[in-house]
């Protein structure tokens, strides 16, 4: 753990100093737990999403890697090791547990890439930066002011204990619109994805800054639409009509 690269893992086993070839929590020569600490997702799974962080993924091979590293990672197969190496499988697993959590979703992969590459991304950040994060989206924002009234209108129709219908089957097109949006940016998102791997495979990291950055303005769009869904759905669900 000497490197200065924070996300770079130890090369060599600590115990029979054999190279770590596949995942970096596991030696496959010895078969010693290793030291979580510095290793990131994507490190985890190197042998499937590669260790240039790839975020094209065959998912089923990340879901067989991640059961044999269960396996052979379970605190249960160190119970006569050291207490150092108990340590290490209770760390280790729960860094695998997180680590497949993640990967295993497009969205997810791609924020948890996003995060390593710099970029303020996610909920927490969203949640920390309030009304930076809900400005609507510049070709959105008269979108986002009519709707706005017609939820407002919905809120005083039930108050009245009064429906329309009209209203009620705007609203619900409304909503059924921005959920074909959505589905068209995680689109979007394995296409930039792909990218992003096409850049890493050529050494282009021009290319790579290029779809990290498109990648961090979908994610935006896409958390403030998946937003907007829910409060226009929760409005459909509490009208008269429903
Ligand atoms: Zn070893």
């Amino acid at each position: 753990m000497t490197s200065v690269v924070t996300t770079s893992a130890p090369a060599a086993c600590w115990a029979c100093r054999a190279a770590l070839g596949g995942s970096p929590l596991l030696c496959a020569a010895c078969g010693k737990v290793q030291p979580a600490a510095g290793i990131d997702y994507f490190q985890v799974f190197g042998s499937v999403v590669g260790f240039e962080r790839r975020l094209t993924i065959d998912t089923a091979a990340l879901e067989r890697e991640f059961h044999r590293l269960s396996r052979r990672l379970h605190p249960d197969r160190f119970a006569r090791a050291t207490a150092q190496e108990q340590e290490w499988s209770l760390a280790a697993t729960a860094l695998l547990n997180d680590a497949y959590r993640t990967l295993r979703e497009l969205v997810q992969r791609t924020e948890y890439l996003l995060k390593l590459e710099g970029f303020e991304i996610g909920e927490e950040f969203a949640g920390k930066n309030k009304t930076a994060k809900r400005q609507p989206p510049a070709d959105l924002l008269e979108e986002v002011f009519e709707l706005n009234m017609q939820l407002e209108e919905m809120r005083m129709n039930r108050k009245m204990g009064e429906s329309d219908p009209a209203l009620h089957s705007e609203l619900t097109a409304v909503s059924l619109r921005f959920e074909s949006e959505l589905a068209k940016l995680d689109n979007n998102l394995v296409e930039k994805g792909a990218a992003w791997d096409a850049g890493a495979a050529a050494g282009d990291s021009a290319g790579r800054a290029t779809a990290a950055k498109d990648m961090a303005a979908q994610l935006d769009r896409r958390r403030y639409l998946r937003n907007l869904v829910r409060d226009v759905n929760e409005a459909l669900s509490t009208d008269k009509e429903s």
